[in-house]
Protein backbone atom coordinates (compact mmCIF):
# COMPACT_ATOMS: atom_id res chain seq x y z
CA UNK A 1 0.00 0.00 0.00
CA UNK A 2 1.48 3.29 -0.88
CA UNK A 3 0.61 5.95 1.55
CA UNK A 4 -0.78 9.31 -0.75
CA UNK A 5 -2.65 11.14 2.53
CA UNK A 6 -1.57 11.71 6.26
CA UNK A 7 -3.25 12.92 9.57
CA UNK A 8 -1.35 14.45 11.79
CA UNK A 9 -2.15 15.07 15.38
CA UNK A 10 -0.34 18.13 17.19
CA UNK A 11 1.11 21.17 15.14
CA UNK A 12 3.83 21.49 18.34
CA UNK A 13 7.57 20.96 17.07
CA UNK A 14 7.15 17.39 15.83
CA UNK A 15 3.54 17.58 14.47
CA UNK A 16 4.78 20.57 11.96
CA UNK A 17 8.28 19.34 11.15
CA UNK A 18 6.06 15.89 9.92
CA UNK A 19 3.46 17.66 8.22
CA UNK A 20 6.95 19.83 6.24
CA UNK A 21 8.64 16.40 5.76
CA UNK A 22 5.27 14.48 4.48
CA UNK A 23 3.81 17.84 2.09
CA UNK A 24 7.54 18.17 0.21
CA UNK A 25 7.35 14.53 -0.12
CA UNK A 26 3.70 15.09 -2.05
CA UNK A 27 1.70 13.65 0.65
CA UNK A 28 -2.17 14.92 1.24
CA UNK A 29 -1.47 16.42 5.38
CA UNK A 30 -4.50 17.27 7.62
CA UNK A 31 -2.82 18.41 10.49
CA UNK A 32 -4.96 18.56 14.00
CA UNK A 33 -4.31 20.96 17.05
CA UNK A 34 -7.25 21.78 19.33
CA UNK A 35 -7.73 25.39 18.48
CA UNK A 36 -7.28 27.45 15.02
CA UNK A 37 -4.40 29.15 16.86
CA UNK A 38 -2.56 26.35 17.40
CA UNK A 39 -2.37 24.76 14.01
CA UNK A 40 -2.28 28.45 12.41
CA UNK A 41 1.38 28.46 14.30
CA UNK A 42 2.53 25.08 13.40
CA UNK A 43 1.96 26.12 8.91
CA UNK A 44 3.51 29.30 9.93
CA UNK A 45 6.76 27.07 11.03
CA UNK A 46 6.29 24.97 8.32
CA UNK A 47 6.19 28.53 5.92
CA UNK A 48 9.23 29.91 7.34
CA UNK A 49 11.23 26.78 7.45
CA UNK A 50 10.52 26.06 3.50
CA UNK A 51 11.59 30.13 3.18
CA UNK A 52 14.91 29.37 4.56
CA UNK A 53 15.10 26.45 1.98
CA UNK A 54 13.96 28.62 -0.70
CA UNK A 55 17.19 30.86 0.43
CA UNK A 56 19.27 28.11 0.60
CA UNK A 57 18.20 27.07 -3.04
CA UNK A 58 17.21 23.51 -2.10
CA UNK A 59 13.87 24.26 -3.40
CA UNK A 60 11.67 26.88 -5.51
CA UNK A 61 9.21 29.18 -4.46
CA UNK A 62 6.54 27.06 -6.30
CA UNK A 63 7.81 24.17 -4.26
CA UNK A 64 6.78 25.62 -1.30
CA UNK A 65 3.78 27.14 -2.84
CA UNK A 66 2.99 23.52 -3.62
CA UNK A 67 3.97 22.20 -0.23
CA UNK A 68 1.95 24.38 1.64
CA UNK A 69 -1.04 23.50 -0.25
CA UNK A 70 -0.58 20.09 0.52
CA UNK A 71 -1.46 21.22 4.44
CA UNK A 72 -4.58 21.54 5.82
CA UNK A 73 -5.25 23.03 9.46
CA UNK A 74 -8.08 21.58 11.75
CA UNK A 75 -9.31 21.20 14.75
CA UNK A 76 -11.90 18.30 13.83
CA UNK A 77 -10.59 14.87 14.10
CA UNK A 78 -13.77 14.16 11.84
CA UNK A 79 -11.04 15.51 9.42
CA UNK A 80 -8.90 12.43 9.51
CA UNK A 81 -11.39 10.23 8.05
CA UNK A 82 -10.02 10.26 4.42
CA UNK A 83 -6.01 9.46 5.64
CA UNK A 84 -4.71 6.17 5.01
CA UNK A 85 -2.36 7.08 8.31
CA UNK A 86 -2.67 8.89 11.37
CA UNK A 87 0.55 9.63 13.11
CA UNK A 88 -0.09 10.79 16.71
CA UNK A 89 2.40 13.86 17.55
CA UNK A 90 0.61 15.78 20.52
CA UNK A 91 2.15 16.50 24.04
CA UNK A 92 3.51 13.70 25.76
CA UNK A 93 1.05 12.27 28.32
CA UNK A 94 -0.09 9.06 28.86
CA UNK A 95 -3.56 10.15 29.37
CA UNK A 96 -3.81 12.75 26.76
CA UNK A 97 -2.24 10.16 24.33
CA UNK A 98 -5.22 7.40 25.66
CA UNK A 99 -7.91 10.01 25.06
CA UNK A 100 -6.63 11.02 21.58
CA UNK A 101 -5.89 7.62 20.28
CA UNK A 102 -9.82 6.68 21.38
CA UNK A 103 -10.86 9.40 19.48
CA UNK A 104 -9.09 8.89 16.54
CA UNK A 105 -9.94 4.97 16.17
CA UNK A 106 -13.49 5.60 16.72
CA UNK A 107 -13.37 7.73 13.77
CA UNK A 108 -10.68 6.80 11.06
CA UNK A 109 -12.11 3.52 9.38
CA UNK A 110 -10.66 -0.07 10.09
CA UNK A 111 -8.07 -0.15 7.73
CA UNK A 112 -5.93 2.96 8.46
CA UNK A 113 -2.98 2.61 10.18
CA UNK A 114 -2.00 4.76 13.23
CA UNK A 115 0.79 5.47 14.61
CA UNK A 116 2.16 7.44 17.36
CA UNK A 117 5.58 9.41 17.87
CA UNK A 118 5.72 8.75 21.64
CA UNK A 119 9.30 9.16 22.84
CA UNK A 120 9.01 7.14 26.02
CA UNK A 121 5.50 4.99 25.94
CA UNK A 122 5.12 1.60 25.28
CA UNK A 123 3.73 0.71 21.73
CA UNK A 124 2.44 -2.42 22.97
CA UNK A 125 -0.07 -0.56 25.20
CA UNK A 126 -1.01 2.32 22.88
CA UNK A 127 -1.84 0.18 20.70
CA UNK A 128 -4.02 -2.57 22.98
CA UNK A 129 -6.17 1.05 23.56
CA UNK A 130 -7.27 0.69 20.29
CA UNK A 131 -9.73 -1.64 18.20
CA UNK A 132 -7.04 -2.53 15.64
CA UNK A 133 -3.69 -3.24 17.32
CA UNK A 134 -2.29 -5.10 14.48
CA UNK A 135 -2.43 -1.38 12.41
CA UNK A 136 -0.79 0.14 14.96
CA UNK A 137 2.63 1.10 15.27
CA UNK A 138 5.66 3.43 16.42
CA UNK A 139 6.98 6.07 14.29
CA UNK A 140 9.75 8.16 16.25
CA UNK A 141 10.88 10.82 14.44
CA UNK A 142 13.80 12.92 14.95
CA UNK A 143 13.78 16.95 15.85
CA UNK A 144 14.51 18.96 13.24
CA UNK A 145 12.24 16.27 11.39
CA UNK A 146 13.12 18.10 8.12
CA UNK A 147 16.66 17.80 8.32
CA UNK A 148 16.86 14.70 10.76
CA UNK A 149 17.38 11.19 8.30
CA UNK A 150 16.48 8.71 10.85
CA UNK A 151 12.83 6.96 11.71
CA UNK A 152 12.85 4.89 14.22
CA UNK A 153 9.78 2.45 13.42
CA UNK A 154 8.19 0.46 16.92
CA UNK A 155 7.13 -2.86 16.76
CA UNK A 156 4.40 -3.63 19.37
CA UNK A 157 3.59 -6.70 20.47
CA UNK A 158 0.06 -7.01 18.30
CA UNK A 159 1.74 -5.18 15.16
CA UNK A 160 1.37 -7.33 11.65
CA UNK A 161 4.14 -7.47 9.12
CA UNK A 162 1.88 -5.41 7.15
CA UNK A 163 1.53 -2.30 9.07
CA UNK A 164 5.34 -2.60 9.43
CA UNK A 165 6.16 -2.84 5.70
CA UNK A 166 3.58 0.01 4.91
CA UNK A 167 5.17 2.56 7.15
CA UNK A 168 8.25 1.19 6.13
CA UNK A 169 7.93 2.42 2.62
CA UNK A 170 6.19 5.58 3.94
CA UNK A 171 9.11 6.16 5.80
CA UNK A 172 10.88 6.18 2.81
CA UNK A 173 8.77 7.63 0.42
CA UNK A 174 9.64 10.78 2.96
CA UNK A 175 14.00 10.62 2.29
CA UNK A 176 14.08 8.91 5.58
CA UNK A 177 16.35 6.05 6.77
CA UNK A 178 14.09 3.89 8.86
CA UNK A 179 15.10 1.30 11.74
CA UNK A 180 12.96 -1.26 12.65
CA UNK A 181 13.42 -1.65 16.70
CA UNK A 182 11.06 -3.96 18.71
CA UNK A 183 9.21 -1.71 21.86
CA UNK A 184 11.37 -1.31 24.51
CA UNK A 185 12.37 1.97 26.83
CA UNK A 186 13.55 4.06 24.74
CA UNK A 187 14.02 2.31 21.43
CA UNK A 188 17.82 2.24 20.44
CA UNK A 189 19.08 5.89 19.99
CA UNK A 190 18.05 7.39 23.16
CA UNK A 191 18.77 3.95 25.03
CA UNK A 192 21.75 4.24 24.02
CA UNK A 193 22.28 8.32 24.01
CA UNK A 194 20.52 9.51 27.25
CA UNK A 195 22.56 6.76 29.41
CA UNK A 196 25.86 8.24 27.33
CA UNK A 197 25.20 11.42 28.64
CA UNK A 198 24.47 10.21 32.31
CA UNK A 199 28.07 8.80 32.20
CA UNK A 200 29.24 12.34 31.40
CA UNK A 201 27.60 13.55 34.34
CA UNK A 202 29.64 10.74 36.55
CA UNK A 203 32.69 12.00 35.18
CA UNK A 204 32.25 15.15 35.72
CA UNK A 205 30.71 14.48 39.52
CA UNK A 206 34.00 12.85 39.94
CA UNK A 207 36.35 15.55 39.11
CA UNK A 208 38.11 13.59 36.40
CA UNK A 209 37.97 16.51 33.74
CA UNK A 210 36.16 19.81 33.29
CA UNK A 211 32.92 19.93 31.60
CA UNK A 212 34.87 21.49 28.32
CA UNK A 213 37.17 18.73 28.12
CA UNK A 214 34.50 16.14 28.73
CA UNK A 215 32.70 17.52 25.70
CA UNK A 216 35.98 18.17 23.73
CA UNK A 217 36.76 15.02 24.33
CA UNK A 218 33.77 13.27 22.80
CA UNK A 219 33.61 15.32 20.06
CA UNK A 220 37.40 14.87 19.00
CA UNK A 221 38.27 11.26 20.08
CA UNK A 222 34.17 9.73 19.14
CA UNK A 223 33.42 12.51 16.24
CA UNK A 224 30.46 13.29 18.10
CA UNK A 225 29.05 17.17 16.61
CA UNK A 226 28.32 18.34 20.20
CA UNK A 227 29.77 17.42 23.70
CA UNK A 228 27.45 15.35 25.64
CA UNK A 229 26.87 18.13 28.31
CA UNK A 230 26.21 20.79 25.82
CA UNK A 231 23.95 17.90 24.44
CA UNK A 232 22.20 17.76 27.97
CA UNK A 233 21.78 21.36 28.31
CA UNK A 234 20.09 21.26 24.89
CA UNK A 235 17.46 18.42 25.83
CA UNK A 236 17.35 19.73 29.04
CA UNK A 237 18.66 18.19 32.36
CA UNK A 238 15.15 17.35 33.34
CA UNK A 239 14.31 15.37 30.23
CA UNK A 240 17.45 13.48 31.23
CA UNK A 241 16.66 12.81 34.71
CA UNK A 242 13.26 11.28 33.56
CA UNK A 243 14.34 9.34 30.75
CA UNK A 244 17.20 7.71 33.59
CA UNK A 245 14.32 7.18 36.36
CA UNK A 246 12.40 5.74 33.73
CA UNK A 247 14.79 3.03 32.87
CA UNK A 248 16.11 2.46 36.43
CA UNK A 249 12.43 1.68 36.92
CA UNK A 250 11.62 -0.56 33.74
CA UNK A 251 14.55 -2.58 33.80
CA UNK A 252 15.29 -2.82 37.60
CA UNK A 253 18.91 -2.44 36.60
CA UNK A 254 21.45 -0.34 39.28
CA UNK A 255 23.13 0.97 35.89
CA UNK A 256 20.65 3.15 34.89
CA UNK A 257 20.74 5.09 37.97
CA UNK A 258 20.57 8.96 37.68
CA UNK A 259 23.95 10.45 38.41
CA UNK A 260 24.07 12.39 42.17
CA UNK A 261 25.15 15.47 40.08
CA UNK A 262 22.82 15.43 37.45
CA UNK A 263 19.56 15.61 40.29
CA UNK A 264 21.47 18.39 42.03
CA UNK A 265 21.26 20.41 39.17
CA UNK A 266 17.55 19.93 38.17
CA UNK A 267 16.81 20.27 41.72
CA UNK A 268 18.40 23.76 41.70
CA UNK A 269 16.32 24.77 38.34
CA UNK A 270 19.62 24.54 36.09
CA UNK A 271 17.86 22.81 33.65
CA UNK A 272 20.09 24.12 30.58
CA UNK A 273 19.72 26.57 27.97
CA UNK A 274 16.10 26.52 28.51
CA UNK A 275 16.40 28.48 31.73
CA UNK A 276 19.56 29.86 30.97
CA UNK A 277 22.01 27.83 32.69
CA UNK A 278 22.60 24.26 33.00
CA UNK A 279 26.34 22.60 32.87
CA UNK A 280 26.96 26.04 31.62
CA UNK A 281 25.96 29.46 31.69
CA UNK A 282 24.44 30.65 29.11
P1 LIG B 1 4.85 20.17 21.50
O1 LIG B 1 4.47 20.58 22.87
O2 LIG B 1 5.74 21.06 20.69
O3 LIG B 1 3.50 19.97 20.63
C1 LIG B 1 2.41 19.20 21.08
C2 LIG B 1 1.14 19.71 20.38
O4 LIG B 1 0.08 18.82 20.70
C3 LIG B 1 0.73 21.11 20.83
O5 LIG B 1 0.59 21.96 19.70
C4 LIG B 1 -0.60 20.85 21.52
O6 LIG B 1 -1.54 21.93 21.41
C5 LIG B 1 -1.09 19.60 20.79
N1 LIG B 1 -2.17 18.90 21.47
C6 LIG B 1 -2.35 18.72 22.82
N2 LIG B 1 -3.50 18.06 23.03
C7 LIG B 1 -4.06 17.81 21.81
C8 LIG B 1 -5.26 17.16 21.39
N3 LIG B 1 -6.13 16.65 22.26
N4 LIG B 1 -5.52 17.08 20.06
C9 LIG B 1 -4.66 17.63 19.16
N5 LIG B 1 -3.51 18.25 19.50
C10 LIG B 1 -3.23 18.34 20.82
O7 LIG B 1 5.45 18.69 21.63
P2 LIG B 1 6.49 17.96 20.66
O8 LIG B 1 7.87 18.27 21.11
O9 LIG B 1 6.09 18.22 19.25
O10 LIG B 1 6.24 16.43 21.03
C11 LIG B 1 5.16 15.69 20.47
C12 LIG B 1 5.42 14.23 20.63
O11 LIG B 1 6.63 13.88 19.95
C13 LIG B 1 5.61 13.75 22.07
O12 LIG B 1 5.06 12.47 22.20
C14 LIG B 1 7.12 13.71 22.23
O13 LIG B 1 7.55 12.79 23.21
C15 LIG B 1 7.54 13.24 20.85
N6 LIG B 1 8.90 13.55 20.43
C16 LIG B 1 9.45 14.78 20.67
C17 LIG B 1 10.75 15.07 20.23
C18 LIG B 1 11.35 16.43 20.44
O14 LIG B 1 12.59 16.56 20.28
N7 LIG B 1 10.59 17.47 20.76
C19 LIG B 1 11.47 14.08 19.54
C20 LIG B 1 10.89 12.84 19.28
C21 LIG B 1 9.60 12.59 19.74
Amino acid sequence: MSITSVGIIGAGTMGNGIAQACATSGIQVVMVDISDAAFAKGIATVASSLERLIKKEKITPADRDAALARIKGSTSYEDLKSSQLVIEAATENYDLKVKILRQIDAIVPADVIIASNTSSISITKLAAITSRPDRFIGMHFFNPVPMMALVEIIRGLQTSDATHAAVQSMAKALGKTPVTVKNSPGFVVNRILVPMINEAFFVLYEGLATPEDIDAGMKLGCNQPIGPLALADMVGLDVCLAVMEVYLGEFGDSKYRPCPLLREMVAAGRLGRKTGRGVYQY
